[in-house]
């Protein structure tokens, strides 16, 4: 009998997922789901954690290793860390057109634009923030008996779930600019590898390793390498192995993420959605437009080896997996695995260009972060100048940079995009009902542009012969 793959029976795991919430929703069940299923979607993740720290460590270090001379890992380098700019940069431009030319904010009913715009003046105010367009509603007499209805009813009382988050983005916002950068260097290599949340720490930590390794003798070296060697090994075959349960746990996860999302009413995912139908559908046309236009380009003009549909094929499995964790971190293991055996790219670079790749690169998240910042201002009746825009480039490259690999990571990061263009991050509340269907599908593109970069990189390295 011909044995179905992978990837088709993860897509099978997830359809059955999503129609077993519908029906406990339906049936009442959602109890037992949340109970019995879906606690078997957090153990996968888990799992998938597990793996990460080590294998980033081991595979970076045995990557830079190979290249055997520390010229090679210069150029590669540079190229790999310009590629993720490059695409990331491209991503939120492209962002940015498709949220000025469809304008999801505009749709809204005038009145309620009004008053949130009432709402953002009466916020400006009482935090001292400068409002940049001419617009002044509060200035307006005519306005007095909206401007007191809106004061009243808004009264800035934001639920514990959005109090949480501006708690969690507090320490952030306050960071100088190279806050970033002392961040990065550990004071413990053993604090740091104990905490998924380090991953930077471990890149840098692993990368300074593994050029202190290139320096040693071989023969003090080449033990040390055998071990870190055989270790990558070890970690990639336990992938495999929890890899053969995904389509159940698959299964699980999204029928614990609907069932929560959705309750014991299902109609409530199509309310939740209807209301910001626009703005999703912005996010999600360009995210789709990354994934089918931008890097089929890329590939097209850098790998000739690769089709887009083999390159697609070859990187489902890690797809169907980013989508139904949210999480680049926990996907990192099959990303590597699908790179290195379906794409057949050189291990010395995917070992180096993707465990630095999930951590940095988001392209996904900094475009879902341009369309969502200039929504938000545009349901607000604000006009965002030219300067803001570029702002709005800059900040959210950086904040996709600094994104943890975790689902809702963008979401939390948004605000420092929002703040940066003197609007109230609290805003991210408003689009938080449908921030995790986005969160799926962005960390799909994000996944897929790590794997793309990969494969060009492989290619600069081929033809310069800088692989040994
Ligand atoms: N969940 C995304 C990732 O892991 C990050 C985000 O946009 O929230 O890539």
């Amino acid at each position: 009998m011909k044995r179905i793959a992978l990837h088709w029976k993860i897509i099978i795991g997830l359809f059955l997922g999503v129609i077993w919430a519908l029906l406990s929703g339906f049936f009442g069940w959602s109890e037992f789901t949340i109970n019995w299923i879906a606690p078997w979607g957090r153990i996968f993740i888990n799992l998938l954690k597990l793996i990460a720290i080590p294998l980033v460590l081991f595979s970076i270090i045995g990557g830079i290793v190979g290249l055997g001379d520390p010229k090679n890992l210069g150029r590669m380098g540079v190229r790999t860390l310009l590629m993720y700019l490059l695409t990331t940069v491209v991503a939120v431009s492209l962002g940015l057109v498709i949220v000025n030319v469809v304008k999801p904010g505009v749709w809204m009913d005038t009145n309620v634009r009004t008053e949130n715009r009432i709402a953002y003046e009466l916020w400006a105010k009482q935090e001292g923030k400068t409002i940049h367009d001419k617009k002044r509603l509060l200035a307006d007499p005519a306005n007095k008996g909206l401007i007191d209805m809106v004061a009243e009813r808004r009264g800035y009382d934001q639920d514990e779930a959005i109090q949480s988050r501006l708690k969690l983005a507090k320490d952030k916002r306050e960071s100088r600019p190279l806050t970033f950068v002392e961040d990065m260097v550990p004071g413990n290599v053993f604090k740091a590898i104990s905490d998924n949340g380090s991953m930077l720490k471990v890149i840098f930590f692993a990368l300074f390793f593994g050029v202190g390794l290139l320096f040693v003798s071989d023969e003090k070296s080449s033990p040390v390498i055998q071990v870190i060697n055989g270790l990558s090994e070890v970690f990639l075959k336990m992938v495999d192995l929890i890899m053969r349960g995904a389509p159940f746990f698959v299964f699980a996860l999204m029928a614990g993420i609907v069932t929560e999302m959705a309750g014991d009413s299902p109609a409530k995912i199509f309310e939740l959605f209807k209301g910001l139908t626009w703005y999703s559908l912005a996010v999600l046309f360009g995210l789709l437009l990354m994934a089918f236009v931008i890097y089929p380009s890329i590939m097209k003009f850098f790998v000739k080896r690769l089709t887009y549909k083999g390159f697609l094929k070859g990187i489902s499995p890690a797809q169907m997996l980013a989508f139904s964790t949210s999480s680049s971190a926990a996907t990192l293991p099959v990303t590597l695995e699908c790179v290195e055996e379906n794409l057949e790219v050189d291990p010395k670079v995917s070992s180096f260009v993707l465990p630095i790749g999930a951590t940095v690169n988001m392209d996904g998240t900094s475009m879902y972060q341009a369309v969502a910042v200039v929504f938000l201002a545009q349901m607000h009746m604000i006009d965002l100048s030219f300067g803001q825009q570029l702002t709005i480039v800059l900040t959210a490259t950086l904040a996709s940079i600094g994104s943890a690999a975790i689902p809702s990571a963008g979401l939390v990061m948004l605000m420092i995009v929002l703040s940066s263009v003197g609007l109230n991050p609290a805003w991210i509340g408003i689009i938080l009902p449908v921030d995790r269907i986005l969160d799926m599908v962005r960390t799909v593109v994000n996944v897929t542009g790590d794997a793309t970069v990969s494969c060009v990189i492989d290619e600069l390295s081929n033809d310069a012969g800088t692989k040994s």
